[in-house]
């Protein structure tokens, strides 16, 4: 008699955290009220990943355009950094594919096909958006991880675990990855909550990834054992960056220079060095390694 009972009382415990969540997802939800299927949108074919912005203009409240014009195609399984002041659009950029905003004019293809033409959920599969603040439920850590794709197995969840490097978290805690983390639980570092994002996207395997850098400072070693799992995530998927790290940006295939809603060049890292314009400016102003300054007057 004494399981039924724990089983019903773990579920009593768990139904209000449910809620919570719920409520969450709601209230981020009800931020993006304007993205809805279009009554015929159809199931989204499995991505390659070749992402085509066709003169897109986007303002956040009419009158007050954030986006002018961008136009640029990136192709299937290319890494490319975004790079620019504060302020510039960069996050905006990234932000419309996943269709979190409509654009306001012009359109956005995979593969050639208008975004707004797919379901959202079928688009939104396909899509993994790792940022720099993690939504931590209060489960498990192993249910933390497995939010990334529901009904993945155990084999599964150790291996996105081990790939995102967060063994020696899951060794340190008390009971191991079966640990109650977020609100109620242990407290988890802002470095190894961002390894359990990294987690859920080996786990959701989506063709097309958007990093958000994390722009706070953490440890080298943290840091190298990100930027090694990001690297691998990135590995054969369309990768965008709102890059913050010059490691990071002179390892993208292509840099698109971002100001005041616009590209104002593009390239690689060498290719952009190699003639005057703001890329080259900022590489001045940024000695050494690590962050770029923001709210620079070039790049990043
Ligand atoms: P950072 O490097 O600081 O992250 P960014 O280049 O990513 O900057 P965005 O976050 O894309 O810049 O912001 C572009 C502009 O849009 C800014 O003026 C910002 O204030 C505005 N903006 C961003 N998000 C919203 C929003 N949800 N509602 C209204 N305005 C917004």
């Amino acid at each position: 008699l004494f399981r039924p009972i724990e089983k019903i009382t773990t579920m009593m415990e768990l139904y209000p955290r449910g809620i919570a969540g719920f409520r969450r997802y709601c209230a981020l939800i009800d931020t993006e009220p304007d993205v809805v299927d279009r009554p015929d949108a159809r199931e989204a074919p499995a991505f390659r990943g070749r992402i085509r912005f066709r003169d897109v203009h986007f303002a956040y409240q009419p009158g007050r355009p954030q986006l002018n014009g961008i136009d640029f195609e990136i192709a299937a399984g290319e890494t490319v950094a975004f790079v620019g002041p504060s302020g510039a659009g960069k996050t905006t950029i990234c932000s419309l594919p996943p269709r979190f905003y409509d654009v306001t004019s012009g359109a956005i293809e995979i593969d050639g096909m208008d975004i707004r033409d797919m379901t959202l959920v079928s688009l939104r599969r396909q899509i993994g958006v790792v940022q720099q603040d993690v939504f931590l439920f209060g489960g498990t850590l192993r249910e933390n991880i497995a939010y990334g794709r529901l009904g993945a197995s155990d084999a599964e969840v150790l291996e996105a675990a081990r790939r995102a490097r967060l063994e020696e978290t899951i060794a340190g805690l008390p009971d191991g990855i079966d640990t109650l983390v977020g609100e109620r639980g242990v407290k988890l570092s802002g470095g190894q909550k961002q390894r359990i994002s990294i987690a859920r996207m080996f786990l959701k395997d989506p063709a097309i990834l958007i990093l958000d850098e994390a722009t706070s400072a953490l440890d080298s070693v943290t840091e190298r054992a990100i930027q090694a799992s990001l690297a691998e995530l990135s590995a054969g998927r369309t990768t965008l960056i709102v890059a913050h790290r010059l490691t990071t940006i002179r390892d993208a295939d292509r840099i698109f220079v971002i100001e005041a809603g616009e590209v104002r060049d593009s390239g690689s890292h060498a290719e952009l060095l190699a003639r005057p314009g703001p890329y080259r400016q900022l590489s001045a102003q940024t000695p050494g390694e690590g962050h770029v300054a923001d709210g620079a007057t070039a790049p990043a």
